[in-house]
């Protein structure tokens, strides 16, 4: 095992701390943050905790032209004893790999960049909000920084943690949401980028998002790229559907981003011996089960919400109720589970809490 070295440098002037009943989404960050270089020549050097500042990046950095980027998005929490915890982190610094190679960027070292967000965390841990719903979340990216306008993968990329305080995401409990099917926008190609957390695949979703927020939904649910008729994703998260007692979800193909949440939600599922299936599902069978009385829950899954039941779901000019817009009762099951496993209140059968402090 390699040392995880880390220059430290401590921020002079700490920030107050936000208030976390009025806690936004990725508005406020932390003192410190992480970063690391890569040269062609040297590979991944200088691993370095410093205070959280603007950087200093050419104009002509290949991201700039040409989006060579990854992200991922995790969280940390405080357990009933103060210990910091991460769900599953080793499945995003996987991601965070398969995500670089179809990008085109080297590799970083997954036990090592945990180390590294494990010290960061622990500089950091005052700034994890406790009450219920809130978090710390995690944002570790990887920006191509070479300067050049060559259409080629760059030869220099910097990768950062960045930390944000964020609060509940149901600050008036846990609601259904209304969805809008988008018929003419798609999220993903086949043999593009669907399945790689990177920067272009969000920004390109905007304007089916904004129609659907004119309509009152607040959520996009994707068709696939080809034939628009298979259900992929809904927003930024995977998609499930309980149809006459079947929890079915689309799967993964390399047009769906492979969640970590939905991993844990059919290993959830599994566990309590609900019938969980991934298989392609069409936009007209859910349709068809609806009508049939037999769509009994619908719901997202991901980071930010964990689980998000869906109340409704608009498709060329019809609207199917979902459970009488209530949440189903798998639904709140999985949503009341992964968060109390998340948070330390509930045993974790399944290994999936990572602690970074004792
Ligand atoms: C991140 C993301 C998800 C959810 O993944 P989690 O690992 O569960 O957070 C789903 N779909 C898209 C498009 C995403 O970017």
């Amino acid at each position: 095992m390699m040392e995880a070295t880390v220059a430290i440098t401590k921020s002079q002037n700490k920030k107050t701390k936000p208030d976390p009943e009025t806690l936004q989404f990725g508005k406020t960050f932390t003192d410190h943050m992480f970063t690391m270089e890569y040269t062609h020549e040297k590979g991944w050097i200088q691993p370095e905790i410093k205070p959280y500042a603007p950087v200093e990046i050419d104009p002509a950095a290949m991201v700039f032209h040409y989006s060579q980027s990854v992200f991922e998005g995790l969280k940390a929490y405080k357990d009933a004893s103060g210990d910091v915890v991460l769900f599953r982190p080793e499945e995003n610094f996987k991601r965070l790999n398969r995500s670089n190679k179809r990008l085109s960027i080297p590799p970083i070292n997954e036990q090592l960049a945990l180390d590294y967000l494990k010290q960061l965390l622990e500089l950091e841990k005052d700034w994890i909000p406790t009450a219920e719903g809130t978090s710390l979340y995690i944002r570790p990216f990887v920006i191509a920084t070479e300067p050049s306008l060559q259409v080629a993968p760059a030869h220099h990329y910097k990768f950062f943690i960045i930390l944000s305080p964020v609060g509940s995401y149901y600050p008036e409990g846990i609601h259904p949401v209304s969805i809008m099917v988008e018929d003419h926008f798609t999220r993903a190609a086949r043999g593009g980028t669907g399945t790689a957390k990177t920067g272009g695949n969000y920004s390109a979703g905007y304007n089916a998002q904004a129609k659907a927020s004119s309509e009152g939904h607040a959520q996009v649910l994707w068709l696939d790229g080809v034939e628009k008729k298979y259900v992929e994703e809904v927003g930024s998260m995977n998609v499930f559907f309980k149809i006459d007692g079947e929890v079915i979800t689309p799967e993964l193909n390399d047009s769906i981003l492979q969640g970590v949440t939905r991993k844990s939600v059919i290993e959830l599922l599994h566990h309590w011996e609900i019938p969980v299936t991934e298989r392609k599902i069409t936009m007209q069978e859910v349709f068809d089960a609806h009508k049939a009385g037999k769509l009994e829950e619908a719901f997202g899954s991901g980071t930010a919400a964990v689980i998000s039941p869906i109340g409704e779901l608009t498709w060329n000019e019809e609207t199917m109720i979902v459970n009488g817009r209530d949440t189903g009762e798998v639904t709140k099951a999985l949503y009341q589970t992964l968060t109390r496993i998340q948070t330390g209140k509930q045993e974790d059968p399944f290994g999936w809490i990572t602690k970074v402090s004792s």
